[in-house]
């Protein structure tokens, strides 16, 4: 007999487990002790020697392997016992390979260190207490407490169940969800999808609430069965990942047929042919832009960790970029823009009696407070220091705390009116009902918005309380109406249309929902950077629309709409007024995702809050969708692309400005390294053009892209945001990465780099004059050549450090990124300055005259840089 053909007493008894109880703190631990945690076993990471192995089949590993082979051949062939040259490329292939694997070590941490915050939990009974956990350490026998939109954690067998869905499609590929049952009993067997008293782990519940005691765990569950077959939920890269893969390859193609037409004229200039070999596919290597991917991937993880600490958890990488470029945000009132700390300011029960909680409370309003809190579902527990907590929805918390504040208790309450029935609240029908035995008579409650619930009213002054609600509206409340209906026999039918009708209206509560401090100011920093806050909201549209005017969201009132005029609307008339709405209220789920798009139909990149089961669909519609961390099921937290840890609209700004910072990072990275990488192809192709000769030997260029380019690249992703960042419109969606000039900075830099190092060449190479006491010699002119290229691409990493003068960007700012830059400085003079690493690298002593040459030239480049500056900037735009 298997767990669905067993009554709940048999599966107690099975799992030595108590359906209202659940195990014990100590039982628990044990049973975790004895059968481990509730995941599926991991993939095996790759380990460092795969890495290592995989880094060297590299393209561009592999072709200075070969380089490196060619120069030892040499060595031996000529009989010159040079073997340094094959050594250090042997050395420089290491040093890359080490610092990538390092570097993107350092990322890949800190990308699963959110997977680790993203963990989920689990909602059980242990000691009689409900609690949440890891749900990791749930064990065979825990009492599960599922409620909608809770992603179920591990197979349990069901012991109660209230109007539960559950959507079963990742198990058994049905999507249309499942009703649940406990009191189902089966006695053949069945599949999986008609197992009505059982649930799965990675199943979700959309609709009603349930318990089960849980009879696997882990790789043993259903879903563990199959647990090789789920998706990966590897990162994936982003677009403009792979738009500059595809770049980096082109450049390498520019590159290789540049290295052969430079072997091509070498040949014809009869050089020495090994040496010309060496040089091209050294310079292939060279321009190769290896460093680019790694950096990007940096300023990536580095934008996420940062996030990450103003509480925006990035499910999916290529959020981080759609963040940048986000132009409407839209976002939920409750919880989002306000404290969701709702405090019951007025009770209306009849009449002109509207009782100010706060100053006096009186019996009527009581009555009102009592019923309503009936129908609430908190749990009041005692703390440590013997304060009351409240757990639930927060309306309902208002309400049952301004009940217990004037010497009730709900316990009480619950115990005189025994419930029996319910039919659970969700923001689509906006209303619940509780059914309930006093003596031999019955009752059902009902509260909810008082528009939705209006036509249900049939005894009450019904429109005094229209009156009212208008008026607490106004006055930015949230209105609870509340009624109730009395049965003789206990009603059978546990439905709304049998339940919620022929109501007597009871009174009205009023609650006030305080704004959070920090939403004004970030939608005014949102209106500043191009971004238009929008509010989406279940609340009524008085009450909705008086908020939103105090947050600066709403100007008028025509600027705000009902859930009931949006559905009126045809697309096309939403179309054309979309632009204008900023407050959509009585809104369900379903509306936000007609929002969403017709915003796109404009062109704008939507950012979209969500929570319950329902919003998944416009989460995932949106551009980027972003989950509450603290209210949201783990529905709406499957379907973002961002959590939000502390429900604030405020964090989606900053992490708006975060994203516009990643993109312009990568930017900088790109100017850095393809101006220095184009720069070598020129220098080296018009050298050889000319007649000239090679200004660099393959070692040098090598050294050039790793320790100059390299070492200062890998801080710039770590680069603050610019001053102003957050006062420039949303990066356009379509723009591509060269956009506003960066592809003429690039040309422009490449030639000045290459202008300068030919020069310093030319000089050190023809030109006596120079100095008395070093004469003018092809090393020289390498010499000078290389150090001009080494000191000016590692200088070249402040001038890309911002849009503005380089006199405006404090070094401080970024200190890696000083200190790598000093570190490349330093080792680039030690080399040219110690007799055993000039000889490693083909240098010679140079003169007094020489240096002064290389530093004058070295920094020609942020001259040309701050003229380009001027002419670019933002404020020069701006004129
Ligand atoms: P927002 O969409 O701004 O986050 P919200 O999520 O709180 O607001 P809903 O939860 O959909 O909006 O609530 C919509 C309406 O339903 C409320 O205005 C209120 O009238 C009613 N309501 C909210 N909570 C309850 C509850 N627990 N019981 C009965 N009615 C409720």
């Amino acid at each position: 007999m298997t767990d669905y053909q067993k009554s709940i007493q048999e599966i107690q008894e099975q799992l030595s487990s108590i359906s209202e109880s659940g195990l014990t703190q100590e039982e628990a631990a044990k049973r975790l002790a004895e059968n481990g945690p509730n995941r599926f076993n991991e993939e095996k990471k790759e380990s460092l020697a795969k890495k290592i192995l995989y880094s060297l089949t590299d393209f561009t590993t592999i072709v200075l392997l070969v380089a490196a082979v060619i120069s030892f051949y040499t060595a031996i062939a000529t009989d010159h016992g040079d073997y340094f040259e094959g050594i250090l490329i042997v050395a420089i292939v290491i040093i890359n390979s080490i610092l990538s694997i390092v570097q993107e070590g350092n990322a890949e941490k800190a990308l699963s260190a959110l997977q680790d915050m993203n963990k989920q939990t689990a909602l059980v009974v242990r000691d009689g207490q409900q609690q949440e956990i890891d749900a990791e350490k749930l064990v065979i026998g825990d009492l599960l407490v599922l409620e909608n939109g809770a992603m179920v954690p591990a197979d349990a067998r069901l012991t109660q169940t209230s109007q539960m869905r559950v959507e079963e499609s990742a198990l058994t590929g049905e999507s249309e969800p499942v009703e649940k049952d406990a009191a189902f009993l089966a006695t053949v067997d069945l599949p999986l999808g008609d197992q009505a008293n059982m649930i799965f782990k990675g199943t979700t519940v959309v609709n009603g609430r349930g318990r089960g005691l849980v009879v696997a765990t882990g790789m043993a569950t259903q879903m563990g069965k199959i647990a090789g077959l789920l998706e990966n939920n590897g990162q994936q890269a982003t677009p403009l990942q792979k738009r500059l893969n595809q770049l980096g390859k082109r450049v390498s193609i520019l590159a290789l047929a540049a290295s052969g037409l430079v072997f091509l004229l070498g040949y014809l200039q009869n050089e020495d042919l090994l040496e010309m070999f060496l040089t091209a596919i050294s310079l292939a290597v060279a321009a190769v832009p290896e460093t680019l991917m790694v950096i990007v991937t940096l300023t990536l993880a580095h934008g996420v960790q940062k996030m990450a600490k103003k509480h925006a958890i990035i499910r999916r990488l290529p959020a981080v970029e759609t963040l940048g470029t986000a132009s409407v945000i839209c976002s939920d009132k409750t919880g989002t823009l306000t404290q969701n700390k709702m405090r019951v300011r007025r009770v209306w029960s009849r009449g002109d009696l509207v009782t100010d909680v706060e100053e006096q409370m009186t019996e009527e309003a009581m009555e009102v407070l009592k019923i309503a809190t009936l129908c609430s579902d908190v749990l009041v527990s005692q703390n440590e220091d013997g304060e009351t907590e409240y757990a639930g929805n927060p309306t309902e918390i208002a309400i049952v705390r301004a009940f217990e504040e004037n010497f009730h208790t709900k316990k009480e309450l619950a115990e005189e009116y025994v419930r029996i029935a319910e039919l659970p609240f969700d923001s689509q029908r906006k209303m619940m009902t509780t059914v309930h035995k006093k003596g031999k008579k019955y009752i059902s409650v009902t509260k909810g918005a008082f528009d939705v619930l209006l036509s249900r009213f049939r005894y009450g002054d019904v429109d005094q309380a229209a009156v009212v609600n208008d008026r607490f509206g106004k006055k930015a409340l949230r209105v609870i109406a509340v009624g109730y209906r009395v049965f003789d026999e206990e009603p059978t039918e546990i439905t709304s249309e049998f339940l919620e009708k022929d109501l007597q209206l009871m009174g009205l509560v009023g609650m006030i929902d305080p704004p959070r401090p920090e939403s004004k100011g970030a939608i005014a920093k949102a209106r500043k950077a191009g971004i238009k806050t929008v509010m989406i909201t279940g609340d009524h549209v008085v009450t909705a629309s008086a908020i939103a005017k105090e947050l600066g969201i709403l100007k008028n009132k025509k600027q705000a709409i009902s859930g009931a005029q949006l559905q009126a609307m045809t697309d096309e008339q939403l179309d054309s007024q979309v632009r204008d709405l900023r407050v959509y209220a009585r809104v369900t789920p379903e509306d936000k995702i007609r929002i969403v798009k017709a915003w796109q139909r404009t062109g704008a990149v939507v950012a979209m809050t969500g929570d319950g089961v329902n919003d998944a669909p416009a989460l995932n519609a949106s551009n980027v969708g972003c989950a509450m961390g603290i209210t949201g099921t783990d529905v709406a937290k499957g379907a973002a692309d961002i959590i939000l840890t502390d429900d604030n609209f405020a964090t989606i700004v900053d992490a708006v400005a975060q994203g516009r910072t990643v993109y312009q990072n990568i930017r900088k990275a790109i100017n850095f390294l393809l101006s220095c990488n184009v720069s070598e192809i020129f220098t080296v192709l018009i050298a050889m053009l000319v007649g000239w000769g090679s200004p660099f030997t393959a070692v040098q260029l090598l050294f050039v892209n790793v320790v100059a380019d390299g070492l200062p690249g890998f801080a710039l992703g770590r680069e603050p945001a610019e001053k102003g960042i957050m006062d420039q419109p949303p990066i356009p969606s379509n723009e591509g990465v060269f956009a506003r000039g960066l592809r003429q900075k690039i040309g422009i830099n490449a030639l000045s780099f290459t202008a300068v190092a030919l020069f310093g060449y030319y000089l050190g190479r023809f030109v006596d004059g120079v100095s008395h006491w070093v004469p003018a010699s092809e090393s020289v002119g390498q010499t000078v050549a290389f150090l001009v290229l080494a000191y000016s691409s590692i200088l070249h990493v402040f001038n890309v450090r911002s849009e503005r003068s380089i006199f405006h960007v404090k070094l401080s700012s970024n200190k890696s990124l000083f200190e790598m830059a000093v570190l490349a400085l330093l080792i680039t003079t030690t080399i040219a300055l110690l007799p055993v690493t000039q000889n490693l690298f083909s240098l010679v002593p140079i003169s007094i005259n020489h240096w002064l040459l290389v530093g004058l030239l070295s920094i020609v480049p942020i001259f040309v840089n701050e003229m380009l500056k001027f002419h670019f900037s933002p404020e020069a735009e701006e004129e």
